[in-house]
Parts: C-alpha cells; structure tokens; sequence
C-alpha cells in the first residue's frame, strides 16, 4: 500500500505536468507537511475519509488558501477560516489538496469565464468541460485527486459532471451547510461531490451533510446507507416528456439507452410532462440576478479586494446590473416577486409528479457543448441549464452519472429526486452505475 505522502505526491506531478487548469491554487508544501501529519495521527486512521486526497472549488474557504472565485476581485482575499464542509472533512481524516478552477464567481456553465483561463475537458479535447465547477469535474476526469467539491446554484456539479464523465450530486436544499461558500444565489447554493463514482458521492455527501448552526436553512438527515437491489423493487422512473423534446437527438438516444436499465431491473417507465418547463430559465435567472446583485454588494473593495464592477468579466457585471435594474425602486420589487410566484408554482406542481414516481430521468443538458473559445450569447449559454434549473429552484436532489458517450464527448445521465429523497437516489445513481457500465463493457 503506497502512503498517503506518495499518494499526494504522485498527484502533485500529474497536476504539475497537465495542462488542463484544473486547479488554480496549490502549496505544495503545505500539502505535504498536511499528508505527513496525517500519517502520524492515529485518531484519524479509522475515519471512513482518512487519506482521502480532496480538491475544492475556490468559492468555498479553506484557511490559508486564495479563495478567489477565479475572479481578480478577490484574488489576494486569503481565507481565515475554515467552511463547515471543509471542518468536516478534515475532522474525518480528508486532505485538501488544492483550489480548483471554476466560472467567475460560479457564474456559468462552461467553465471559461475564470480570470485564470479556461478549464479543459479531459474527455474531448477543445471541448468546454461545463460549469461552473469546472476544475472539480476536470480534475476527477483527469485523476489529479480522489475527490471534489462543488456548488451547485443551477447545475454547476451537475452539467460539469455530465460534459467530463464523472459523478456528481446536487444535495437538496438544506441537506449541506453553505456556510463558508460564497453565494452566488443564496436560495438555491447547494455544496455537493464530484467524484470517480456513485459510492463516493455518497460518502461524501453523508461527510458533508448535517444540521449546522450557522446556516439556519440546514436539517439534520440520518445517514445514508447503501441498499440492496431487493430493497429497491419496484421503484417507478418517471420521463418528463419536455425535458426530452427540447434535447438534442444524439443526448436523448443515451438517455433512453440508459433508461432501459431501470426497464430491466422490472422498474415500472411512467411518462409525465411538466408543463411549466419554459419558465424555468426565465424564473431562474431573475432570482439569480437579484440575490447575486445584493450578495456582491459586500465587494466593494473595502474589506475585499477590488470592486467588483472595477475588474470582473462581462457575465458577472451583466448579472450585477441586471440585479441592480430589477431591484429597482421604481419596480417595488415586481419582478422578483413574479419571480417567486413561478417558483411556487414550478414547485407545487413538480411535487405533484413525484406523487407517482420516486425519481425523474433525463438528460442533464440538453445540447452537445461547444468547442471552447466559440462564441455563444448569453441565451445561448443560458440555454444549457434548461435541466438543471428546476432542482434548484424547486429545492430537490439530483444526480448525475455517465451515460456513455456520443464520439467520445461523454453524455451524463441526470437523476432528480424530491426535497430529502437524496438517499433513494444516491442509490438508484449506484445501481444504474453497476448496471450501465457491466452493459457497456459486454458490448
Ligand atoms: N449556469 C448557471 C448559472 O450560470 C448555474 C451556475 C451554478 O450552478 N453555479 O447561473
């Protein structure tokens, strides 16, 4: 058995000579020293994350690291602290190896807006990896650790997960502590894993999870057990048929290879449709840019930094003023609060699918992703979240796992499950996992 120092050293190099800006911040020897010390402490040895080597994107604080955000605003704002996550997974034997790349202040989905450069795709070259947890997703892609973290606002674990082929899972609200991880918009941030498989992601998410004081919005949830197929009979998929219409061909075709999965484990396919699907861009982005506008207000290179509207990139300045606009006086808040008004409604009305099935199948983004430097307008890029979206906005659980690839590029599959359902579906992720990959590997 190789030790945790050759382990961590053997990284270091793979990260040193790779060229795909995964991560953005390392000490090595400040990682060392870490794996050294981890060695000698007994306490830990028995701790189910011992020796497990750990980057984190950087909008979640980690004492002594740059948590910049990739953006230049913060780029000299070294952390104090430690978040909850990060207390967690040190408490439970867990190494933080690094700061890994992402979008500007986790505004987007493509993974090029960071001030230090764009991240690339492990699995399809020239290829964007997603976002805005691209370096998590790229650096589990390209083995430069065991594990990662990531935010998750509107699919930000989920869409890099699926673009690089590898898990990730969207906690639902509450489940994870944001305290500690900039928001970006504080109703729907979610702190979730990227990892190299579904086992992992719940391993971490029952590390991670748990009731926190200072986040009044987190529960306490038991913990998550792994279950036999026997204790999974008879689970019924739904199939949004929305959610499929507006995927492109190619996506849709695996996702229904993948669905023949659950076909085959004698669970019951339940088409559905969600009538409200094209709201959920629109009602997404509103609050987005309203909470975003008032969570950057604190960027006003007093305590941190620069001001933000001095040196960010163009996504974010549009989100600020936007937010700014819409937050207006002159409109009493009359966007935000149709805003509101849809997400009740897009809630009340996702709640009722879930009355006949225990989880929902689709894609995780609808179209093939496009080469990096291309360039798309706004819409364009919005129009990648379309899936993503409604778990946010609706509080709910997802997953995603790899659902093979279409020439080469991987495809995830997308597995959504209502408000504290994350157990059953880090299960049913699990299980289709097995079962996919045994499938793929025959053929
Ligand atoms: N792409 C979405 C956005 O730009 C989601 C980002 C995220 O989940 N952090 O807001």
């Amino acid at each position: 058995m190789e030790s945790i120092v050759e382990r961590v050293q053997e990284y270091l190099e793979k990260i040193e000579k790779s060229s795909i800006n995964a991560y953005i911040e390392i000490d090595k020897d400040r990682v060392l020293k870490e794996g050294e010390d981890l060695e000698k402490n007994e306490k830990l040895k028995k701790k189910p994350l011992y020796g497990k080597i750990i980057g984190v994107k950087s909008n979640i604080n980690v004492k002594g690291y740059t948590i910049s955000c990739a953006s230049k605003t913060l780029e000299n704002y070294i952390s104090p602290y430690d978040a909850t996550v990060i207390k967690k997974i040190k408490s439970q034997g867990g190494l933080i190896i690094g700061m890994t790349n992402m979008d500007e202040f986790a505004c987007g989905s493509s993974g090029e807006t960071s001030y230090y450069g764009a991240t690339k795709n492990p699995r399809a070259e020239g290829k964007i990896p997603g976002g805005s947890s691209s370096g998590s997703a790229a650096a589990i892609s390209a083995n430069l650790c065991d594990m990662a973290l990531g935010s998750d606002t509107g699919g930000s674990i989920r869409n890099p997960a699926s673009h690089c082929g590898v898990v990730g899972f969207k906690p639902s609200y509450g489940v994870v502590s944001r305290q500690g991880l900039c928001d970006l918009a504080m109703s729907f941030d979610q702190i979730g894993p990227l990892t190299k498989n579904a086992k992992d992601a719940l391993l971490l998410t029952n590390i991670i999870k748990g009731k926190d004081i200072s986040d009044s919005t987190t529960v306490d949830t038991p913990k998550f057990e792994i279950k036999k197929e026997e204790e999974m009979k008879n689970y019924k998929i739904g199939i949004v048929k929305e959610f499929m219409e507006v995927s492109d061909e190619k996506i849709r075709d695996r996702i229904e290879k993948g669905i023949e999965v659950f076909r085959d484990l004698g669970w019951e396919i339940v088409e559905l449709n969600y009538k409200y699907t094209d709201l959920a861009l629109p009602t997404y982005y509103l609050i987005n840019y309203v909470e975003f506008f008032s969570a950057t207000r604190r960027y006003d290179g007093r305590r941190y930094g620069y001001p933000i509207e001095d040196v960010c990139g163009e996504e974010v300045l549009r989100r600020i003023l936007i937010g700014e606009h819409i937050s207006g006086k002159e409109f009493s808040g009359k966007y935000y609060k149709k805003a509101l008004q849809a997400r009740r409604m897009m809630k009340m009305e996702m709640l009722k699918l879930f009355k006949d099935v225990d989880a929902i199948v689709s894609p995780t983004v609808p179209k093939i992703p496009h080469n990096i430097g291309e360039e798309l307008t706004p819409m364009e890029m919005y129009a990648y979240d379309v899936l993503t979206v409604p778990t946010n906005i609706c509080g709910m659980c997802a997953g995603v796992v790899g659902c093979g690839d279409i020439n080469g590029i991987p495809v995830g599959l997308q597995i959504q499950g209502k408000p504290f359902d994350d157990e059953k579906i880090l299960n049913i992720m699990i299980i289709f996992e097995e079962i996919f990959s045994n499938d793929e590997n025959d053929n």
